[in-house]
């Protein structure tokens, strides 16, 4: 294997410059692990293309050698996606990070996969226009692409999938296709968009992607509204969409994890089930919609809502929201985090974190509840410690009770997160025969195994 490393060295330095190919330790460590609880691994050399054909190179000289592939964004996921258990090549994105077209008047964006959300938003600002999936890490589009990720924004602009209009994809056999185009819509052909994103990098290698973006809206307000119970908090979550007021942010916050805002955004929240809500359109719209949610906010016995009209205090309020989980990872050194990430109707919701409070305090460890509750998702957040066996099994114990629960309900095991290797076990129960289907596809199109292979598809 060693004098293969070698080999494979040599032949992607003929056409990469040294900087562009690494074996140091410390690259190698920094690729070896995501934001999880998961065992890191190393991959046996880390690459860092500049283009498609480079990409597209890279992926030919491993499949001649027969060695995994792993592309990589920022390595913020959540469920070992990018750990390359199998070794191999690491693709790096982050020098393909350019975005190379704004057609403003199609509300069109391509960029590179590198390019990472906020990066893109501050370019779309000069044109009045701004990308709204917004996971709480600063990811890269590549990334959020291959987790089909999703955010604060996506009860009202949906999530990756619904945003992606066209990828640029290098194959297995180092071809590049083309899966969509800039139409806002389209019967043509299978809808090869709608594979690709959420493929966690096992399909093939994004080296461009286009996006439809959005108009900064006339009017933005941010409110949080606090509750006696978490139930009161998301049923009222449930009123609020059942009477179709089209909020573009609906986010709960549990009184565990107000607490651990408070510490680390240095904020003074009241310290109870809160829900931080936003409006977008224009001003006389925003007003009806307003009364109308603190109206059905007070029946489910709201005690407290705040406006924030102002650019800072609303920036204030959705930087410590996205910085939540790394409030948790902070206030526990030596821990690391475990997100459960079920997503149910919306129905189901008060049920199910009625059920998931009340298996998190039989559980004992750190943590909270909170989530993206608009469109029936939310995250049980519990800091375990990794060298301790009893916490990882109390952890996914803990995590396998919600999924059953959501599984049982018509819901996923995992509405934005994806599966990478810790959710590969509830496959077979959510997709059934489907999973066979889906495998098989993975086989006709990399039938060598050479992406990122352990994640999704399990044997
Ligand atoms: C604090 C915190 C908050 C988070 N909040 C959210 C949230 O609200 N919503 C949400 O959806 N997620 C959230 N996440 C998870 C994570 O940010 C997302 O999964 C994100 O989409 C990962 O992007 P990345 O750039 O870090 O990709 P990586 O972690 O590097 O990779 C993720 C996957 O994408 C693949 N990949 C990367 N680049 C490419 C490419 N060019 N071509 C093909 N495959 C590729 C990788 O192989 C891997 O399978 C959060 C994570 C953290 C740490």
């Amino acid at each position: 294997m060693k004098i293969a490393v070698e080999n494979v060295v040599t032949e992607l330095k003929s056409f990469l410059h040294n900087d562009q190919v690494s074996t140091n330790q410390t690259i190698l460590e920094q690729h070896s692990k995501d934001e999880s609880y998961h065992t890191p691994s190393l991959p046996d050399i880390v690459v860092y293309p500049k283009n498609t054909e480079e990409v597209s190179d890279i992926v030919k000289i491993a499949r001649k050698h027969e060695i995994h592939i792993t592309p990589f964004g920022l390595g913020s996921c959540l469920e070992g996606h990018v750990i390359p258990y199998e070794h191999g090549i690491t693709i790096d994105f982050s020098l393909m990070n350019k975005v190379l077209e704004v057609k403003e008047k199609d509300f069109i964006v391509k960029v590179q996969p590198g390019v990472t959300r906020k990066q893109l938003n501050s370019e779309l600002k000069k044109y009045g226009l701004f990308f709204p999936v917004d996971p709480g890490a600063n990811a890269t589009i590549g990334g959020m692409t291959a987790t089909n990720a999703s955010g604060t924004m996506s009860v009202k602009y949906g999530i990756m999938r619904d945003n992606v209009r066209d990828l640029e994809v290098v194959l297995a056999d180092g071809s590049i296709i083309h899966t969509g185009n800039i139409a806002a819509k389209s019967s043509s052909g299978l809808h090869l968009n709608g594979l690709f994103v959420g493929s966690e990098g096992t399909l093939g290698c994004f080296t461009e992607i286009t996006l439809q973006v959005y108009g900064i809206p006339e009017f933005i307000t941010a409110t949080r509204a606090s509750f006696p119970t978490i139930e009161d908090a998301v049923e009222s979550v449930v009123a609020i969409r059942q009477a179709g007021i089209p909020l573009a942010r609906m986010e709960l916050i549990d009184e565990q994890s107000i607490v651990q805002v408070n510490m680390h955004s240095d904020t003074d929240y009241k310290e109870v089930p809160t829900l931080f809500l936003e409006f977008h359109g224009n001003e006389a719209g925003l007003k009806q919609d307003v009364e109308f949610t603190k109206e059905i906010v007070e029946d489910f016995h709201c005690t407290e809502i705040q406006f924030e009209t102002d650019n800072a205090a609303r920036n204030k309020l959705w930087e410590a929201r996205h910085n939540l989980a790394y409030a948790y990872i902070h206030a526990n050194p030596g821990r690391k985090l475990m997100v459960t990430d079920v997503c149910l109707p919306i129905s189901e919701l008060a049920g199910a974190i009625r059920h998931a409070r009340e298996a998190l305090n039989k559980v004992g460890l750190p943590g909270g509840i909170v989530g993206h509750v608009g469109d029936g998702n939310y995250h049980a957040l519990i800091m375990v410690d990794t060298d301790n066996k009893e916490d990882i099994k109390k952890a996914e114990e803990f995590n396998a009770q919600l999924v059953e629960y959501s599984l049982s309900r018509g819901g996923t095991c995992t509405g934005e997160h994806g599966v990478g290797v810790g959710k590969t076990k509830y496959q077979k129960q959510e997709h059934g025969e489907a999973l066979q289907l889906m495998t098989g596809l993975k086989k006709t199109m990399d039938p060598t195994g050479l992406f990122n292979p352990g994640k999704i598809f399990s044997d």
